[in-house]
């Protein structure tokens, strides 16, 4: 009886300890698992933040970008990085030799040699960690792409994105990247059929794409009509499929907007330009990937010190 007893007493307390880990589990799986407040993901964020894919190198939004801030996951807006600890690797994707602590989880990556990082908080998938590659103190490389993060600056000032395209994106760029409010620009490519296109395929003109430049501004202290006019303004937009001596499709006059007001501020320009005798053959079409163009291209007449030539302000309106 005494043994029963005892026997009892032991399956009553595996049973109370088998709960009692059923129910941790159960905290832990709901805290992880609560995915109410997770980001709704695109197709593109699918496929690497879920299917462990790779964005494309030097094509990420924040591959180059150097701005004071913090990187969050994008499906969760856990807190992984901080701009202190990011550096430029050159390897086409945005490095961070720390993490930020507990928050970034390592783990055997499939392919049996490296070791894949994910967010601690919704696993999603960020990119792989380096270690002795004494590119800095720490010889630790977290290459993470791009588009498993978002990034909130230190500075909250409101920030948005307009594409333009007016033939050699070195004179592009080189008007735009003066203004006031002007945050960062890239030269790149836009409005193309093929994926991560080069500089010479791009100037074949079969791919389609046109050369442009991504602007990222401050809207409280530059208006998209300011920086659309000084596009009008620094370029002949009645020239068909070319400007000044470039000729090509992938020389166009052409305004890529991100949302209807962009859209809406383009044609009015168009119709004031209109009225003033200019047959603009300007394109207005949606926004869809901007792939920047290799580093060489970037800030291009800052760095040499040359004028562009054929990107001459002009007023118009
Ligand atoms: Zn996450």
């Amino acid at each position: 009886m005494r043994l029963y007893t005892q026997l009892l007493s032991l399956l009553i307390f595996v049973t109370v300890v088998a709960c009692q880990a059923q129910l941790d589990n159960k905290t832990k799986a709901h805290k992880t698992m609560n995915k109410e407040n997770y980001r709704d993901l695109n197709e593109e964020e699918k496929r690497v933040i879920i299917n462990k894919g790779t964005e494309y190198p030097f094509t990420g939004e924040y591959n180059s970008l150097k701005e004071a801030g913090v990187f969050h996951c994008k499906q969760c807006n856990t807190p992984l990085f901080k701009s202190e600890d990011k550096f430029d690797s050159g390897s086409g994707w945005p490095s961070f030799d720390d993490a930020i602590e507990g928050n970034v989880k390592e783990i055997p990556d499939n392919d049996g040699r490296r070791v894949e990082i994910v967010c601690n908080t919704c696993g999603g998938h960020l990119g792989h960690v380096f270690r002795g590659e004494a590119l800095t103190n720490k010889s630790t490389r977290h290459c993470v792409n791009s588009i498993s993060l978002s990034f909130e600056p230190t500075d909250e000032s409101p920030r948005d994105t307009a594409v333009f395209a007016s033939g050699c994106f070195w004179g592009t760029e080189y008007h735009l990247q003066k203004m006031n409010g002007v945050i960062d620009t890239k030269p790149g490519y836009i409005g193309g059929h093929v994926k991560n296109p080069g500089y010479r395929q791009v100037c074949s003109g079969l791919t389609g794409h046109a050369e442009a430049v991504r602007v990222i501004f401050n809207p409280k202290l530059v208006r998209y009509e300011e920086l659309a006019k000084i596009f009008f303004e620094t370029h002949d937009p009645s020239q068909v499929d070319g400007q000044g001596p470039d000729i090509g499709n992938q020389y166009r006059s052409e305004v890529f907007y991100y949302n209807e007001e962009q859209k809406q501020i383009i044609k009015n320009l168009i119709k004031q330009l209109e009225s003033k005798g200019i047959n603009v053959v300007t394109r207005l079409t949606k926004a869809t990937t901007f792939w920047v163009a290799e580093d060489y291209h970037q800030d291009y007449y800052t760095k040499t010190g040359k004028q562009p030539y054929c990107h001459i302000y002009q007023k118009k309106f």
